[in-house]
């Protein structure tokens, strides 16, 4: 299918692997122009040649924490006027909801709520005034059945969660379409840790912890990173023009609901 994007502008966060590259490489191979973001430098420029080699477009490379408002300025600067935003940023660390002090929780929703928020603010006024733009949060499962461990996640993903419901409504009248994607578990390294995590916790080896989490997912796997790029990329098209506000849930089915 056409997605009717090639020659857009793109950036995506927290694209050197995992989900965000896997949304880069498929607005990549939509034909989107792109720049992508992380904060180890050799990777992310890595990364950004591999596609603009793969997929024929350019692929700007910005090495940056994106939490952090100097980050963020550095990106968004190499951005300019952008048609399409993926937010993205690593997860909080798991953990007991007795452990977490004030700071904790600061931590986490400067990261996974306040970023994705500023970059909206930053980005989308300018979708608006042009009367097109496309925004895909990636939050979490965590945002509609909560994770025991992840409570810092579990918090700071509801924040953006509800102040999306919100301003997606405002701006879907001048052509600018904002939805979440949220992800089950994807064969990432952040999946690798949480693996890691299962398997100290409970004294069983990584591949056991993973059967035991494999198990829990009526696909009886983990998601790809490519299949989540391909439903980011749908979301950035012009066929998605009346999807608004929407909590896509790619998860395997592990979350057992009826709607
Ligand atoms: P991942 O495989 O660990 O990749 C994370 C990517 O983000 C890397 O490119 C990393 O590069 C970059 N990154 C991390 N922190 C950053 C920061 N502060 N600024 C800029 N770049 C940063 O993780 P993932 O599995 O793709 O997960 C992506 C997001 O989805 C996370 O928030 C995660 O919690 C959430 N999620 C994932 C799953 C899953 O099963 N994979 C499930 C639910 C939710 P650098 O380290 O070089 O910066």
């Amino acid at each position: 299918m056409d997605l009717g994007i090639k020659g857009k502008r793109g950036l995506v966060c927290a694209a050197s692997r995992g989900l965000g590259r896997g949304c880069a490489e498929a607005l990549a191979e939509a034909g989107v122009d792109l720049v992508i973001n992380s904060r180890t430098e050799a990777q992310i420029t890595q990364t950004a040649r591999d596609i603009a080699e793969k997929y024929g477009v350019s692929v700007i490379p910005v090495a940056a924490d994106i939490t952090t408002e100097e980050g963020r300025a550095r990106v968004l600067e190499a951005a300019g006027e952008t048609d399409i935003l993926v937010t993205n940023a690593g997860g909080p660390p798991p953990g007991n909801w007795t452990d977490w002090d004030r700071d904790d929780f600061i931590r986490a929703i400067d990261a996974n709520m306040m970023t994705g928020i500023a970059l909206m603010q930053a980005l989308v006024p300018g979708m608006m005034r042009r009367g097109w733009g496309r925004v895909v949060n990636i939050t979490s499962q965590s945002v509609r059945s909560p994770i025991p461990a992840l409570g810092l996640s579990n918090t700071a993903r509801a924040g953006l969660t509800g102040f999306v419901a919100g301003m997606s409504r405002q701006v879907a009248g001048h052509g600018v379409c904002v939805n979440n994607i949220l992800p089950g578990i994807h064969a990432t390294d952040r999946a690798d840790s949480l693996d890691k995590g299962v398997s100290e916790r409970q004294g069983i080896s990584i591949d056991e912890a993973r059967k035991q989490r494999q198990s829990a997912i009526p696909t009886g796997t983990y998601g790809r990173a490519d299949d989540f790029g391909a439903t980011c990329a749908f979301l950035c098209s012009q066929q998605a023009r009346f999807i608004v506000g929407q909590n896509v849930l790619l998860d395997g089915g592990a979350l057992n609901v009826t709607i």
